[in-house]
């Protein structure tokens, strides 16, 4: 017995991760489609959720509820799509373990991840891209400003985890690595282990790789280089590398200064190496505020 096959008809595959799986599904009472996100039960489990339920904010994918079952769902398999398929670990259950089952909105299949590699397709550097890279930055910070204001940080600030509502604003997901500002005993080799140098290009502040003590700064930086990759087209392989670690350090490519003069100077702010040196959430909605406005003046303008 399922209280998920129950209540929903699966309907696809939105993503899996290394530690759960997010389905669409559709309320058969409702008739309306809702992402299920399942997650092995643990601390950090609990803890995502228990901080989702406390949040609301337009800018923040949308909890509705949790509940616990025996098993993981199975039996979805994605035709032509990777996700769907499942590493034999996953399909090995452990009979004790308990699966949290995490309903939230469901957002548009297409991430900040696939809106950049899109963008990057387009050979046009434009005044569009430019324009929508301010107005989806503002949202993040947006919600990074409310997040921060309850206290939390997210810390896995990255394209992937970004995604579109249907109402078209940016929505941020996946808490799994959610915390408390003030929290220290925390498990951070398990987290250095999951995402920390894993890929070339790590979102992750440069004190919260080396393990030192960090605070919700470390959203910020994120969002510099984030930022970054939305107005930046990088290129493949060992260059992207490259690129990546120089902007880490504050080092954006020369063309990058001379053609988004005013991003670059934003961004650098961001990417400082002390966390007290980079902008609060709110100073930064400020100066994307103002940015933004200028942008629409000098469109305007040219327009008439
Ligand atoms: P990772 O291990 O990469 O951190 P994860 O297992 O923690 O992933 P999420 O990041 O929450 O899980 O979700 C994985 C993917 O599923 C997302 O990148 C996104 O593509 C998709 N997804 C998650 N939540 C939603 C949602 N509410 N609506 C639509 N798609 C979603
Ligand atoms: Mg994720
Ligand atoms: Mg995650």
């Amino acid at each position: 017995l399922s209280r998920f096959t129950d209540e929903f008809d699966v309907t696809g595959c939105l993503g899996k991760g290394a530690y759960g799986c997010v389905y669409a599904a559709r309320d058969k009472l409702l008739k309306q489609g809702f992402a299920v996100k399942i997650v092995r039960s643990n601390e950090k489990a609990l803890r995502e959720v228990g901080t989702l339920s406390k949040l609301l904010h337009c800018n923040i994918v949308r909890y509705y509820t949790c509940w616990m079952e025996d098993s993981r769902y199975q039996g979805h398999i994605a035709a032509g799509n990777s996700a769907g398929s499942f590493s034999s670990s996953q399909s090995i259950e452990d009979p004790s373990a308990k699966y949290l089952y995490i309903q939230m909105e469901l957002c548009k299949t297409k991430t900040l991840k696939k809106w950049i590699k899109e963008k990057n397709t387009q050979s046009l550097q434009d005044s569009k891209r430019r324009q929508e890279s301010v107005a989806i930055a503002q949202q993040i910070v947006c919600g990074v400003e409310y997040i921060h204001s309850m206290g939390h940080i997210h810390r896995d600030l990255k394209p992937e985890n970004i995604l579109f509502g249907v109402d078209e604003k940016v929505k941020i997901g996946d808490f799994g690595m959610v915390t408390k500002d003030d929290d220290d005993d925390d498990d951070d080799t398990a987290l250095m282990e999951r995402t920390g140098l894993r890929g070339t290009s790590t979102y992750m502040a440069p004190e919260q790789i080396t393990g030192k003590t960090y605070d919700r700064k470390v959203d910020i930086f994120a969002l510099g280089l984030i930022y970054f990759e939305l107005l930046w087209k990088l290129s493949t392989g060992h260059e992207r590398g490259v690129v990546w670690n120089d902007a880490r350090s504050q080092k954006l490519p020369e063309e990058f200064s001379l053609t988004f003069a005013k991003e670059n100077e934003i961004i650098k702010l961001m990417l400082r190496e002390k966390p007290e040196d980079r902008p609060e959430a709110i100073k930064l909605m400020a100066e994307l505020e103002k940015w933004a406005q200028t942008q629409n003046m000098d469109q305007e303008r040219a327009t008439v």
